[in-house]
């Protein structure tokens, strides 16, 4: 087994097997075929798409085997390896608009559930019947979830929940919340998970405001007014929830950074074929600096930040600490959301003032890839991860 001290040699990383060349060639191909043309299409009505476009992205999505990835197959999924979803979540960041959300997913942490829980939650998320949502924010407790005031008080057999949840994504869809509340446990708060059914009694929507980008489904803030539940919607234990938080956290930081890098690949691509067509003052716009500098460094980015992306994506399968893949996790979610903004904005610039219409993919990445600095922790939070990581683990294993 490898592990971190003994890690694989950095010429491995990109080094793809025949099979994950393919995964990878099959990803694009639908992301290309299926997603990409209905980019405009969802950007100019909000974020929504016809009854038969979503049909399409199920079916094609299931066909190819392409959702679900992580999930083991006999749940639904296709028991991808970690450098495999890097792949494929490459391909889906290539897409604006949040069109790859109607693709069949669901929240890792289901995994853990009781056979019940799976029958019930996981197997339908991963058929692409229904959707999911994870509550932990807070008003007052975000960037530190540690501050959380929600309850799960024992009452009989079951408990009863009392709590406000903020940006609950696909809260206005889904079918079930996973929700984060303090379990009172003989007076002690004990962080656990709970999976509540979206029309049980006492669950309010509060609000559901708009945000700077055009996707399918909201961020709503959800009231939980003493929702009562049993003992079976506990997932992960009574004070299990802050591990597998930490387990979701730490994916969905990797897949940010793949996400980040498949935008800035797609943004190269366009912007670079722009800049050799438009011409200005008798030259091609490339031919100035002004304008092939900036797509330099975006290449550099993206080349950079690829690697250390897969490279973590290669620890997490041959098994390394997982304390440091957290740590490395951190440092693709932090280097790739700036790289990919950064990128973004310069290639909004090159293309003028087409690049400020909704119909142009930089001005689309340009609004959607904000987000990706805020949530799953703040680039901020990335950083306070990867410094205590340092003194923690030391240098050497942090970089190396
Ligand atoms: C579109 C969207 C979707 C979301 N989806 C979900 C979801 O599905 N489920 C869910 O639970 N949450 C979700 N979130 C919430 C998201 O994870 C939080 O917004 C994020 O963690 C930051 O918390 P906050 O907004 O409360 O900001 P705050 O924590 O109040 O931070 C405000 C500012 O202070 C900085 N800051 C805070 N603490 C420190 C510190 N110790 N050191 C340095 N700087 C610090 C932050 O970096 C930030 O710049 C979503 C958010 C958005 C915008």
């Amino acid at each position: 087994m490898t592990t971190a001290a003994n890690s694989p040699a950095p010429a491995d990383v990109l080094s793809l097997s025949e099979s994950e060349l393919e995964l990878q060639a099959r990803a694009r191909k639908f992301a290309d075929e299926i997603l990409q043309p209905l980019e405009v299409e969802a950007e100019m009505n909000g974020g929504h798409l016809p009854a038969d476009a979503l049909k399409t992205i199920k079916e094609e999505s299931l066909k190819r085997k392409l959702s679900g990835g992580l999930h083991a197959a006999e749940h639904g999924g296709n028991s991808w390896t970690h450098v495999e979803w890097f792949l494929v979540e490459e391909q889906l960041g290539r897409i604006t608009n949040a069109v790859s959300w109607h693709m069949p997913t669901a929240y890792n942490v289901l995994a853990h559930g009781s056979p019940a829980q799976i029958e019930k939650y996981l197997l339908p998320g991963l058929r692409g019947e229904t959707h999911d949502a994870y509550a932990v924010t807070e008003e007052h407790a975000g960037s530190d979830p540690s501050g959380i005031t929600t309850t799960a008080v024992k009452d009989g057999e079951g408990w009863t929940i009392n709590g406000e949840k903020w940006f609950v994504t696909y809260g206005d869809v889904a079918a079930v919340f996973i929700v984060m509340a303090n379990a009172i446990v003989d007076g002690e708060p004990q962080g656990t998970l709970f999976l509540i059914d979206a029309d049980t009694d006492g669950i309010e929507v509060v609000d559901n405001p708009p945000f700077t980008h055009t996707y399918p489904h909201g961020h709503p803030t959800i009231r939980f007014n003493d929702v009562k539940v049993g003992d079976d919607a506990i997932i992960g234990g009574l004070g299990g929830g802050d591990k597998l938080q930490q387990d979701w956290f730490s994916e969905e930081r990797l897949g940010i950074a793949a996400r980040c890098g498949g935008a800035m690949t797609r943004l190269l691509e366009e912007t670079t074929a722009w800049a050799i067509e438009r011409e200005q003052g008798g030259s091609r716009i490339i031919d100035y600096q002004g304008v092939s500098f900036p797509l330099a460094d975006s290449a550099a980015d993206v080349a950079a930040g690829r690697l250390l992306g897969l490279y973590t994506a290669r620890l997490a399968d041959a098994g390394a600490d997982p304390k440091l893949i957290h740590a490395k996790s951190s440092m693709a979610k932090l280097f790739m959301s700036e790289a990919a903004n950064r990128c973004a904005d310069r290639c909004l610039q090159i293309f003028g003032g087409r690049g400020y219409m909704r119909s142009n993919v930089a001005e689309r990445f340009w609004r959607e890839l904000r987000v990706d600095r805020i949530w799953e922790g703040t680039s901020e939070i990335q950083r306070l991860i990867i410094a205590r990581s340092l003194e923690r683990r030391g240098v050497e294993r942090v970089i190396n």
